[in-house]
C-alpha cells in the first residue's frame, strides 16, 4: 500500500509535467519546480511521439492535446544519398499513429494541460541539494528557499542535477559523433511526402524532412562532428556559417531534396539543437527518498525516435508503481519495469547513429545490407517498442520481496 501522499518534481519538461498529471491519477499532489525563470517556447528541434508515448499519454488523457500540435507519420522511407530506395517502415497497425511534433509544440501542450488542471509549476527554482530523512524529503534551491514532501522525483533532464546528488559517481553523457540541426519551412518548395517522413542516409550526412499537402514542412540534420561540442559552442558560430557548411556537406547528394531545403531556409529560421548524446546506462535510479524519471535516467539518442515517449512511459509507471507500493518498494519495482526495455532501446539508438556516421566503407555496406535488415522490420517484430502498453488498472504487487505487477508488455 502506498505511503505517498506528496512529491516534489524537479524539472518541468516533458517527463515533469506528466509525472505531475500521473501522480494526481495516483492520488499523490505533486509540485512541479523548473529552474529556468520563463518557459521554454520557441526552444528545441523536431521529436516523434511513438505510438508507445501516446500510449501513455492516454493513461494521463493528454494524448488527444498532443495529438492536435502533431503531425502523423503514416511511414518511414529510408533512401541513400544516391537517391536509392533503401526501405520503408509502415506504422504498426492499430496502434495511435506515430507523430512528428517540435519540442516547443510538446512542451506547450503538456505545459497547459497541467497548469489547466491545477498542477503547480513553480519557475526559478533552481535544485541544488536535497535533505533525506525518515520521515520526509527536503529539496534546496539555489535562491535559498525549500520545499518539503514525502518523496522528489527527479525530472530534471540529460544534465540532472538529481542523478549526481544520488550518486557523485553517476556517468555524465555520451557524445555520439554528430550534432543537430533543423528549420520549419513555411514554403518547402517540394511535393507532400503524403504523410511519410523521408530519412536520407547521405554521403556526409544525415537528413530527415517531410513536406505537408500545403508545401510547408519541416527538416532536420544531423552532422558527423567527432569532437565534443556543447550547444553553446555550437551556437557561436553564425547561422549563415552553418547552412554554408550544410549546403557543401550535401553538395553531392543531388538526387535527393537536400539542397533545396537548406536552400529555402531562412539563417533566422535555422535551429542549432546541438550534440546528440546519450547515457548507455545509469547505474543507480533511486535513492531513499528520491527517484528519477524521463532523460535523468534514460537518454537515448534522438535517434531512436523514442526520448520523450519513454519519458512519458517512465512518468506513468512510476505513478502506478506509488498507487500501489510504499515508495521503496515502488522505486525498485518501477525500475525493474522499466530498466531494460529503455537500456535495449538506448542501445539501438547507438547503433543508428554509427550507420549515421558511417566512413566510406561502412557507407557501402550499409547500403547494401540496410534493405535486407529492414525486412525484419515489420511491425509485428517492432511490436515490443510501438505496441508497448502501460496497463494502468492493473495492481503492482510484491511476491518473494520482489515488485511484480501484471503489466503487459505487448
Ligand atoms: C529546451 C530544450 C530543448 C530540447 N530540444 C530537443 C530537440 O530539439 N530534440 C530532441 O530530441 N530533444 C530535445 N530536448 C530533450 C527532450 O525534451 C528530452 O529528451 C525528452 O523529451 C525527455 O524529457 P525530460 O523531461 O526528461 O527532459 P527535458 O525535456 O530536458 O526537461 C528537463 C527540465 O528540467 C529542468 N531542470 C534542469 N536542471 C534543473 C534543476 N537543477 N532544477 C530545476 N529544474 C531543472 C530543465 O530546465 C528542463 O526544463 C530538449 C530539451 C530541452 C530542455
Amino acid at each position: 500500500m502506498t505511503d505517498t501522499r506528496t512529491a516534489l518534481i524537479i524539472g518541468g519538461g516533458i517527463a515533469g509535467p506528466v509525472a505531475a498529471l500521473a501522480l494526481r491519477r495516483a492520488g499523490i499532489d505533486a509540485t512541479v519546480y523548473e529552474a529556468h525563470a520563463g518557459t521554454a517556447d520557441g526552444v528545441g528541434g523536431a521529436l516523434s511521439i511513438a505510438p508507445n508515448g501516446r500510449n501513455a499519454l492516454a493513461v494521463v488523457d493528454a494524448d488527444e492535446a498532443v495529438r492536435r500540435i502533431g503531425v502523423p507519420m503514416t511511414a518511414m522511407v529510408l533512401q541513400s544519398g544516391t537517391g536509392r530506395h533503401l526501405a520503408e517502415l509502415g506504422s504498426p497497425p492499430d496502434l495511435p499513429e506515430m507523430l512528428l511534433v517540435w519540442r516547443t509544440d510538446l512542451y506547450r501542450a503538456l505545459y497547459t494541460e497541467a497548469v489547466d488542471r491545477g498542477i503547480r509549476i513553480e519557475h526559478g527554482r533552481r535544485l541544488v541539494g536535497v535533505t533525506d530523512t525518515d520521515t520526509g524529503v527536503t529539496a534546496h534551491f539555489a535562491d535559498g528557499t525549500t520545499a518539503e514532501a514525502d518523496i522528489l522525483v527527479g525530472a530534471d533532464g540529460l544534465r540532472s542535477t538529481v542523478r549526481t546528488l544520488i550518486d557523485p559517481a553517476a556517468p555524465q553523457p555520451r557524445h555520439s559523433g554528430l550534432i543537430s540541426f533543423g528549420a520549419r519551412l513555411a514554403d518547402s518548395g517540394l511535393p507532400s511526402t503524403g504523410g511519410r517522413m523521408f530519412m536520407v542516409f547521405g554521403r556526409r550526412a544525415f537528413l530527415g524532412y517531410q513536406v505537408l499537402d500545403d508545401g510547408s514542412g519541416g527538416w532536420f540534420v544531423n552532422l558527423p562532428h567527432r569532437e565534443p561540442m556543447t550547444a553553446g559552442q555550437a551556437r557561436q558560430t553564425s547561422a549563415v556559417r552553418w547552412l554554408e557548411v550544410l549546403r557543401e556537406t550535401f553538395a553531392d547528394d543531388d538526387r535527393t531534396p537536400a539542397l533545396t531545403l537548406l536552400r529555402r531556409t531562412d539563417p533566422a529560421e535555422l535551429l542549432v539543437v546541438g550534440p546528440m548524446e546519450d547515457l548507455p546506462t545509469v547505474p543507480t535510479w533511486h535513492r531513499g527518498r528520491v527517484v528519477l524519471v524521463g532523460d535523468a535516467a534514460h537518454a537515448p539518442s534522438s535517434s531512436s525516435g523514442q526520448g520523450a515517449s519513454l519519458a512519458i512511459e517512465s512518468a506513468v509507471e512510476l505513478a502506478r508503481c506509488l498507487r500501489d507500493l510504499p515508495h521503496r518498494e515502488a522505486f525498485a519495482g518501477y525500475e525493474r519495469l522499466r530498466r531494460p526495455r529503455v537500456e535495449k532501446i538506448v542501445a539501438a539508438g547507438a547503433r543508428t547513429n554509427r550507420n549515421k556516421a558511417a566512413g566510406p566503407v561502412g557507407r557501402v555496406l550499409r547500403d547494401l545490407l540496410m534493405p535486407l535488415f529492414m525486412r525484419f522490420a515489420t511491425p509485428e517484430r517492432m511490436s515490443w517498442q510501438f505496441g508497448y502498453r502501460i496497463d494502468w488498472e492493473a495492481r503492482v504487487t510484491t511476491a518473494h520481496g520482489l515488485p511484480t505487477s501484471e503489466v503487459r508488455l505487448t
